[in-house]
């Protein structure tokens, strides 16, 4: 097989490749490298962890000329990503003093001016950032001879697309483009028509353990809610099998009863549990008898089992890497899986942080429609019915039949109905979060996110001016509040979110003679610049 030293590379590139262990090219590097000395687009499929940077690092380190000003722009979908990348490529340029810039959102604009002005010859970016430099003319592309667009479907997903079209338009034509993606789907194939020139393809298979999560998204829900929207996550996405994860094993059995009850196959799983129950639970989940396993952390880590397509973080996980080992259970082996998380309004920070340790955005998901959704309890109702008529009905057989001879027949029905669905998930999940959240207090308070940041016109006293113009709270009853560029935080009761929502969308920004009640500001207000 090809090895680094048939490549016709340059010695200090091969003393670096040699330096950093590399003894053998991965199977990416053996097929892209010689495309790409040999001056061709690459089209590659493959998942981090392959040698992917390196297969268009190794190249590009090749032929960039120290001092000649900037030659080669790679764009990420996620700040980790470039950090990683630019590290990678600028430890394998060491020898050779190139110099290699990481720009992203989130770090100061005024560093990198200042890593800019050294003239990196290869520049790692996020689309946005690398936009606003463009605008600023603190970069300019003209000199640009190899681009490479990584994670091309995570950006596509990230809506990255408008922003990536500005960048490739200020591109010169003459370059030589690479495109890695872990799925080469319509919309990046696409996008390599339009930006490529007749690209060799190359693939690489998943390994068997990759994890391929193609979806993580969650729902915002009030936490009395929770069971119901479980229920209706279960009717919508039908998961042939899937791992719900609680926080408490009273919690994971209670909800496994529930669902029971509900018509939906479940056993809890949990370290309460006897050696000879878990194997029983285990038997019935791998012979498809249950199709949802409920579990805690501390059960779920050490299962072994294959194809799971759905885990659904009831509660979320109290630390980030619990969160990783939780959605790791799905889409093993290149399979697709889902990852849904039940959010409470109080937690969007957790999320946020999560979506910061996991490098990815989540998608926020509403629930259907109503439309839907009483078609769903509907058929949910039915089944019931369904289910109970297979049993002896004795007195109750009668008594239908008095009621269908009187004329309040189908009054009496809808009326039998209506106490049939009432007495359906929510009541139950009161009952439920009542024994789970006993720590609770009366008086829960919730950190609300509100899409109005600075960039929107808002500041803390225009944020209480609403909030105590337009909701029942009152400027004391206002908590912490953060300011971020396009977003907020505010702490309130619990039991306003509603308003507080309501409020934010009526908000028209920032009126020139601020009302007369601006001054005053909740207890711990507070801005804090990101
Ligand atoms: P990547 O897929 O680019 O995220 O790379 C995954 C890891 O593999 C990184 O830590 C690289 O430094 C390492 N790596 C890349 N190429 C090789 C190679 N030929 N031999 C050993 N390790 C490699």
């Amino acid at each position: 097989m090809l090895d680094f030293y048939q490549m016709g590379l340059k010695t200090d590139l091969l003393k670096m490749i040699d330096e950093k262990g590399y003894e053998t090219p991965t199977p990416i590097q053996v097929q892209t490298i010689p495309l790409a000395i040999a001056g061709r687009d690459v089209m590659g499929q493959a998942q981090t962890g392959t040698g992917k940077t390196a297969s268009f690092g190794i190249p590009i380190l090749n032929k960039v000329q120290k001092g000649q000003g900037l030659q080669a722009l790679v764009l990420c979908p996620t700040r980790e990503l470039a950090v990683q990348v630019c590290e990678e490529i600028a430890s394998l340029g060491k020898i050779m003093r190139i110099n290699v810039l990481a720009v992203y959102g989130g770090q100061s604009i005024e560093l990198q001016f200042r890593g800019l002005h050294r003239h990196p010859e290869i520049v790692v970016g996020t689309p946005g950032r690398l936009l606003d430099h463009m605008r600023r003319g603190s970069i300019n592309l003209a000199s640009l001879k190899y681009l490479v667009l990584d994670e091309a479907d995570e950006m596509l997903d990230m809506g990255f697309l408008p922003d990536i079209e500005k960048v490739l338009e200020e591109c010169p034509r003459e370059r030589q483009t690479f495109l890695f993606s872990a799925t080469l789907v319509e919309e990046v194939r696409n996008l390599a028509r339009r930006f490529m020139l007749e690209p060799a393809v190359v693939m690489i298979e998943p390994e068997e353990k990759t994890i391929a999560i193609l979806e993580q998204c969650y729902y915002l829900v009030d936490y009395r809610q929770k069971v119901q929207v479980l229920c209706r996550i279960l009717d919508l996405e039908q998961p042939q099998v899937s791992l719900v994860f609680c926080r408490t094993k009273k919690g994971a059995d209670q909800l496994a009863r529930i669902l029971n009850r509900q018509g939906y196959p479940a056993d809890a799983l949990h370290g309460d549990m006897s050696q000879k129950e878990r194997d029983n639970v285990m038997l019935r989940f791998r012979q498809g008898r249950t199709k949802i396993l409920v579990a805690t952390d501390v059960a779920a880590r050490g299962l072994d089992i294959e194809h799971i397509t759905h885990v659904i973080n009831f509660d979320l996980p109290e630390d980030l890497d619990g969160y990783i080992h939780r959605v790791g259970r799905t889409g093993r082996a290149g399979r697709s899986g889902i990852a849904v998380s039940l959010v409470e309004p109080h937690q969007i920070k957790l999320l946020r942080s999560i979506e910061h340790h996991i490098g990815k955005k989540m998608r926020r998901t509403e629930l259907p429609s109503s439309e839907t959704a009483w078609h769903n309890q509907k058929e949910r109702l039915l089944k019931r019915l369904n289910q109970a008529s297979q049993n002896p009905l004795g007195i109750y057989d009668q008594l239908a039949q008095e009621i269908i001879n009187s004329e309040e027949a189908q009054r009496f029905m809808a009326a039998a109905l209506k106490m049939l669905a009432e007495d359906e998930p929510e009541l139950e999940s009161m009952e439920l979060h009542m024994e789970m959240e006993e720590d609770i207090p009366d008086n829960m308070r919730a950190h609300v996110e509100l899409p109005l940041g600075r960039s929107q016109g808002m500041n803390p006293r225009r944020l209480v001016e609403m909030l105590v113009n337009g909701t029942t709270l009152k400027a004391g009853q206002i908590g912490d509040i953060e300011i971020q560029r396009n977003c907020s935080y505010v702490e309130v009761p619990m039991d306003r979110i509603d308003e507080v929502y309501a409020a934010s969308y009526k908000f028209k920004g920032p009126r020139k003679k601020p009302a007369a009640r601006s001054g005053h500001q909740g207890k711990g207000t507070q801005e804090h610049l990101n």
